[in-house]
């Protein structure tokens, strides 16, 4: 089965037609010759998927859709939405680096001076250096703007940084970390070098999600960066979390949805090839719907994340809640999917060899990263209540 889905192509091509067949097929092949077969050994032996990284970045695929003037090749968000997911549902451990990268990158081109992403977004794009987004701490993760104990002091031409990250993507593999610190009780949005003195990392912990994806702690002591490493405007650190979070939650629904389409896929071949009672598993009717249950999920988990991916790209007010409600479906779709293929392989799923096992691991991350669904939930109501508020319609018709 291609892992450029009929699902994506009719989407893709309601707006563009044939234009980007080409280069979506062309990072079909790409990932099935080079990512997929990488995935098992990544997942298992825990391997930084820094390699793959490097080869999306050498085609141009790793953040393609930025202005060509920083070097991208400036497709449409959609487009680069699409090779993500195949990216993700061949690998999820290079899908959720890729991700991430891609939210740092969102960070400078929206906040960045000329000079910061001529220094940073340039070679983020092109030159296979990746970024790390750092605002969870060891105390706080979703209650974050309030709880965050990273500061930074001003002095002279410097910020200070001291304090603690965890659970962060990609370290040691950046080149570039944005850091989230309380300057003056408010969060202002930092860049930090690989290299800096005073920025030590953690041993990588480990996981059973996404396992040759590294996450460790990171530790800021006295870590003197430029005054004008700082991103945005001082301050700027709430809004910027909240833009960087909603564009970020598009990947990882994106991660979400190549991985319950993993899952599927795997399901599918196995319904046919496993034979009970004289009959393949795909004749029996509570297997059918185990099916019909995941194709119904995949389907509409992409619709809405591709619908986000659009609303993003044309700066729609209508973004902010899609990106919510996408990432919350879409992880969602994962974990079931990630189930009822492990239901349907039975005692093979247990097992390591059968590969299969790992998809409803990796959909965890989805589940977690970049906001928990209680938060997605508190925000979608949220956001649904103030939209009625503005407009209320008729009460009764
Ligand atoms: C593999 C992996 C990679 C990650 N990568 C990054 C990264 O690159 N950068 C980064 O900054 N972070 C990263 N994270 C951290 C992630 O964003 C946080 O784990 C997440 O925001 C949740 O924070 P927490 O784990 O501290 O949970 P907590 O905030 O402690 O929440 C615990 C539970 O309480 C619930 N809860 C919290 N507040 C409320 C509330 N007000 N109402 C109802 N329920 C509530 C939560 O939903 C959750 O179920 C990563 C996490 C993982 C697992």
């Amino acid at each position: 089965m291609s892992f450029y889905k009929k699902g994506q192509k009719a989407i893709i091509e309601s707006l563009y037609g044939s234009e980007y067949d080409d280069i979506l097929n062309g990072c079909e092949k790409f990932v099935r010759k080079e990512i997929a077969p990488s995935a098992e050994k990544i997942d298992k032996e825990k391997i930084s998927p820094g390699e793959n990284l490097e080869k999306l970045a050498e085609l141009g695929m790793i953040a393609s859709h930025f202005p060509e003037k920083y070097g991208s090749l400036e497709l449409p968000y959609l487009v680069h939405t699409a090779m993500l997911e195949m990216v993700s549902e061949a690998c999820a451990s290079t899908g959720v680096s890729m991700s991430i990268h891609n939210t740092v990158c969102e960070g400078l081109h929206l906040y960045g001076t000329e000079k910061q992403k001529d220094k940073y977004l340039t070679n983020l794009v092109t030159s296979g250096e990746i970024g790390s987004f750092c605002l969870t701490e060891p105390d706080s993760g979703t209650n974050i703007l309030h709880d965050m104990k990273t500061t930074a002091k001003k002095d002279g031409k410097h910020y200070v940084l001291n304090g603690a990250k965890t659970f962060i993507t990609n370290v040691g593999l950046s080149t570039l970390y944005v850091v989230f610190a309380k300057l003056d009780d408010e969060a202002s949005i930092f860049l930090v070098e690989k290299g800096n003195k005073g920025m030590e990392f953690g041993k990588p912990f480990d996981k059973d999600t996404v396992r040759g994806s590294v996450t460790c702690e990171m530790f800021f002591d006295d870590c003197k960066i430029p005054e004008e490493n700082m991103l945005g405007k001082k301050g700027h650190g709430a809004k910027g979390v909240m833009e960087m979070l909603n564009k970020g939650r598009v990947g990882i629904a994106t991660l979400a949805v190549g991985i319950a389409q993993a899952s599927l896929d795997k399901s599918l071949h196995y319904v046919k090839k496993r034979v009970v009672k004289g009959r393949p598993l795909s004749s029996f009717q509570l297997i059918q719907e185990k099916i019909a249950n995941m194709t119904c999920k995949v389907d509409t988990a992409r619709l809405i994340t591709y619908q986000a991916a659009i609303a993003s790209a044309k700066n729609d007010d209508y973004f902010d809640l899609l990106a919510n409600e996408c990432k919350w479906y879409a992880s969602e779709a994962a974990l079931e999917c990630g189930l009822e293929s492990r239901r349907i392989h039975a005692a093979y799923g247990c097992m390591m060899e059968s590969n299969v096992e790992r998809h409803l691991r990796d959909a965890w991350v989805t589940i977690i990263g970049e906001g928990t669904p209680e938060i997605l939930k508190q925000t979608i109501s949220r956001l649904k209540l103030k939209e009625h508020e503005k407009d209320p319609g008729l009460e009764f018709w």
